[in-house]
């Protein structure tokens, strides 16, 4: 299935001004916020923008007494999750208590998965341009709970505290250091959203927060990168600063490129990184020390005694498995194949399942190309200038192919292909009877064509004299035919016959 691709070497990233050439070594860990309607340990709701502290549960809250019940269907989705990511699964899996007091967090600890999580080893095919991807290694995926909201600004002397997100599920997705370069970290963080929200286990808003990534930075000399992965052995990588969570691909990009020159003009001067945990400003474009590790928190993990060792059994993930759905690179291959589609359309076609499933239905039984050019083209063109999505297209499938048999059939020209399509956009209605209805088919009769031609040539002699001197500018003499018949000649007939009259 990835034969079209190429798996080309990462180009060093050259940094403008530094002495030698540096490399890039990056590593993300990904939040993603699981698409389920109650918390990983409660009933309560996780629905985004409710009333402040309205969906919290006495465990979300740390009553003394409460104890977290696990929610299945957040299970589910996170080993759907790990199957879409093509990752081991692990049948038994444990929670643990990472220790930590902040306001923002009651029990003083997160439910996390640290010595055993639920899925193993998988990857992420990041497409960089036609026929060029690389293969992003994931290291793990486990669940655990989000934190609260701490509120500094809403009153001079106090703060205050939402619990909505506490307890709200997360899968944490761990890559490997394979990633080389800002654009690669964003088009990973980008195919990660895209793959999640095919497989609907996080609906990837980032701007509500939903998906967030703390972004592992770190420089190396060319060749060291290929000893770590020959050995395995992170020391001959450059100490990582880790930037904490992301949540705009622009920002991500800006951020590692900050952080790589800052760490590169360090090691230039004669001194060493640091490793630490560093925030991104982007009204500055600038990394900040958020914290170092010497002052890094002791979690003081251990097995979170209230819940037992998660045991899920193979049938149950087979049953899971079974039900997912075709994947982006699954379908965006088979685009390309079926409908001979080039790997940039198949690529803005592929982007949602959603916009997929609309070409699908439009391609149905059409060509493939021209579907193609009308869905995007067209269709997204318009729709974007309204800033509407495919789920808020006024014209439907069934609509935009009829257009398109329109044009096959001959009965009308690309040209007003273009106003119907607007009609139906605007007003509705069944593309045909539309034609039908306003006298908007294409004049084929040569006779009435050769009329108008006649009469243009008449009125015209000093061009009818520059075309025969001039070939093309016998597209004056169509042009003038075209405006005559307000678009609805048939653009080929009016070719050949204007050509048949000039004597061209
Ligand atoms: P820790 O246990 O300290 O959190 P991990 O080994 O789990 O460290 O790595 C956390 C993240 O940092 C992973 O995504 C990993 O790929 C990344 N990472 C590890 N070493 C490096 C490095 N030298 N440069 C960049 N990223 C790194
Ligand atoms: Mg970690």
């Amino acid at each position: 299935m990835l034969d079209h691709l190429s798996f080309t070497a990462p180009k060093p990233k050259t940094i403008a001004g530094a002495k030698h050439d540096w490399e890039l070594v990056i590593g993300l860990e990904v939040h993603a916020q699981v698409a389920s309607r109650a918390k990983l340990f409660s009933g309560a709701s996780t629905q985004f923008g409710a009333e402040p502290n309205s969906n919290v549960a006495f465990v979300d809250a740390a009553m003394p007494g409460m104890l977290p019940v696990i929610n299945e269907g957040c299970v589910a989705l996170a080993v759907k999750t790990g199957l879409g990511l093509k990752a081991e699964i692990n049948l038994k899996s444990a929670f643990d208590r990472k220790n930590y007091f902040y306001p923002d967090l009651p029990q003083g600890y997160q439910i996390s998965q640290l010595y055993h999580p639920i899925v193993g080893e998988g990857e992420v095919i990041v497409d960089m341009g036609p026929g060029v991807a690389r293969r992003v290694r994931i290291e793990r995926i486990h669940l655990e709970q989000d934190a609260g909201k701490s509120i500094h600004d809403m009153d001079p002397h106090m703060s205050f505290v939402d619990l909505n997100r506490t307890g709200v599920a997360l899968m944490e997705i761990v890559s490997r250091p394979d990633i080389r370069g800002p654009e690669e970290a964003a088009a990973y963080v980008g195919k990660l959203r895209q793959i999640l929200r095919y497989l609907g286990t996080c609906d990837g808003n980032m701007q509500n927060g939903n998906l967030r990534a703390d972004v592992n930075v770190s420089v190396c000399r060319p060749g060291d990168y290929e000893k770590f992965i020959e050995t395995g052995d992170h020391s001959v990588l450059g100490t990582r600063c880790e930037i904490k969570n992301m949540n705009s691909m622009r920002f991500i990009q800006a951020a590692i490129e900050y952080e790589a020159r800052r760490q590169i003009a360090i090691i230039e001067d004669g001194g060493t990184v640091v490793q630490e945990t560093r925030l991104y400003d982007p009204d500055k474009g600038e990394t900040r020390s958020m914290r170092s590790k010497e002052e890094a928190h002791d979690y003081r993990y251990f097995p979170c005694p209230d819940l037992l060792p998660l045991e899920i059994e193979q049938a149950w993930v087979d049953e899971i498995a079974a039900s997912l759905p075709e994947l982006p690179d699954e379908k965006k291959a088979r685009f390309v194949k079926e409908f001979g589609l080039t790997e940039y359309d198949a690529d803005v076609l592929t982007a949602e399942a959603e916009n997929a499933a609309y070409f699908e239905e439009v391609a149905a039984g059409r060509d493939g190309k021209l579907a193609a050019n009308w869905v995007i083209n067209e269709l997204f063109g318009r729709l974007k200038k309204d800033d509407r999505d495919i789920t808020q297209s006024p014209v439907g499938p069934a609509q935009l192919g009829g257009i398109i048999d329109l044009i096959t059939k001959g009965d009308i020209s690309g040209k007003i292909a273009k106003d119907l399509f607007e009609i139906v956009y605007t007003e509705g209605g069944e593309p045909a009877e539309i034609v039908e209805a306003r006298g908007m088919k294409q004049v084929t009769d040569t006779g009435a064509i050769e009329k108008v031609v006649d009469e243009i040539i008449a009125a015209n002699p000093a061009q009818v004299e520059k075309a025969q001197q001039n070939p093309k500018l016998a597209g004056w003499f169509v042009g003038q035919v075209m405006k005559a018949t307000g678009g609805k000649a048939n653009p080929q007939a009016v070719n050949e016959i204007v050509a048949a009259k000039l004597g061209l």
